[in-house]
């Protein structure tokens, strides 16, 4: 498969839009401005694409539920904050190649009529920022942006707009929040921000690498976007690799590769002799897998049928060197620092279930943590008002169902097993 997404991953002058243009690019947003937008949208919705930010919703489907009275004002929000511990992937896009988001953003807008969209990127990526900035100023001074775009009377505005670090605003409706200003805190749904998104208007929020796939899927064809990778789950897929492996990095490979091959084939293996012992597909919210599921196709159904998920496409590798306790520790610490407080379970519950973690990794446990760790994760489960309690839940439960014996070792020893 050639690549779509980091095609430009090391090439230091890519962001700059003359080598952009010179390449092919704004090809795209020429032919889709030709389009009737209904027919974008069901070219998007023909290619499969399903939204690469972690809940793997269909695109198209989701801009098709915008409102099509063009007298009611609408908005395209890019969620670019990424931030989970293990997820680097919409950074490869922005700092190298940020003109194919930005002409993914205006075909979208095009498509659902917002005049206005916004790029919301994670405070402390200052490179990614600065060069989002630059690559929107000379999309202005090329007519590819403002008024009139490309002479076709479609008028577009972007906007960049710098977080501030804190995990929930990658939550899209803490992320409107925090664009209006507020506090970044989760809203009730419904409404959902297809009806009441930004500023109470119907909004499309679609994460960097979605945006991304679609000047491919207007160029190269929605039948060819769904003949890569599986009939559910197609098209390009970018895996970011960490842990105990010889080359972590960026991989965009088919999706419904296997675990296997991206370790080993395309990672270089494990980092040592060691074995491999534990495996998150997808950020640190998803359960682990272990060696016997190595050959699980890295796509959301098949991902999901394992009990687990494919996030963000963050797959971070541990050997047999590293502890559960340790591990479910640090990532549950990640989630309790970065709850927002608004709902008790979680606001309360995270840090519980850090505190118990935290005394079993220093030799400090009792007899009855283990069974006080699930009770927990019982209270907590299904009962917090946005995904993030969740996520911290269940990350803990795969570490428990598959490592329990060393949960319960350092409860009744303080040590760690072997
Ligand atoms: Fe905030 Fe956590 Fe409740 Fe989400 S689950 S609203 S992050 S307190």
């Amino acid at each position: 498969m050639d690549k779509v997404l980091l095609k430009k991953l090391g090439d230091p002058e890519a962001h700059k839009i003359d080598n952009y243009v010179k390449a092919g690019g704004y090809k795209a947003l020429g032919m889709a401005l030709k389009m009737p937008p209904d027919n974008i949208i069901q070219a998007v919705k023909d290619s499969g694409l399903r939204g690469r930010g972690g809940a793997g919703f269909s695109t198209g489907l989701k801009w098709s539920f915008i409102p099509k009275d063009p007298t009611i004002k609408k908005f395209l929000c890019c969620n670019a904050d990424e931030g989970e511990p293990g997820t680097f992937k919409d950074r490869g896009i922005i700092d190298w190649d940020p003109h194919l988001l930005i002409e993914g953003m205006i075909i979208a807008s095009y498509a659902i009529g917002a005049a206005k969209s916004y790029i919301y990127i994670r405070g402390e990526f200052a490179l990614g920022a600065a060069r989002l900035d630059a690559a929107i100023k000379e999309a202005y001074a090329k007519g590819y942006l403002g008024p009139n775009v490309m002479g076709t009377g479609f008028n577009h505005d972007m906007f960049v707009h710098r977080g501030f670090g804190a995990y929930i605003c990658g939550e899209e409706t803490a992320l409107l929040e925090s664009i209006e200003g507020f506090r970044a805190q989760p809203r009730k749904k419904p409404p959902f921000p297809a009806l009441a998104g930004l500023y109470s208007k119907p909004t499309v929020i679609n994460n960097v690498e979605t945006l991304s796939c679609i000047p491919a899927i207007i160029e190269r064809g929605a039948k060819w976007f769904s003949s890569i990778g599986p009939e559910k789950s197609p098209g390009p897929k970018i895996f970011c690799v960490s842990g105990h492996v010889k080359k972590p990095g960026l991989y965009e490979l088919p999706m419904g590769t296997t675990l296997r091959e991206i370790i080993f084939n395309h990672a270089g293996g494990m980092l040592t002799e060691k074995p491999l012992k534990a495996v998150i597909p997808g950020g640190v919210s998803a359960p682990m897998l272990t060696e016997k599921d190595l050959d699980t196709s890295m796509d959301f159904d098949s991902l999901a049928a394992k009990g687990t998920m494919l996030g963000s496409g963050a797959v971070v590798v541990m050997d047999s060197s590293a502890c559960m306790v340790k591990t479910a520790y640090i990532i549950n610490r990640f989630f309790s620092h970065e709850s927002c407080g608004k709902c008790t379970p979680c606001r309360d519950g995270t840090p519980w279930l850090t505190n118990i973690l935290m005394r079993l990794e220093h030799g400090e446990g009792k007899q009855g943590d283990v069974e006080l760790l699930e009770g927990l994760c019982a209270n907590i489960f299904g009962r917090t008002f946005c995904p993030l309690g969740d996520g911290a839940v269940m990350a803990l439960r795969g570490a428990l169902k598959n490592f329990r014996n060393e949960f319960e070792y350092h409860a009744k020893t303080g040590r760690c097993l072997g």
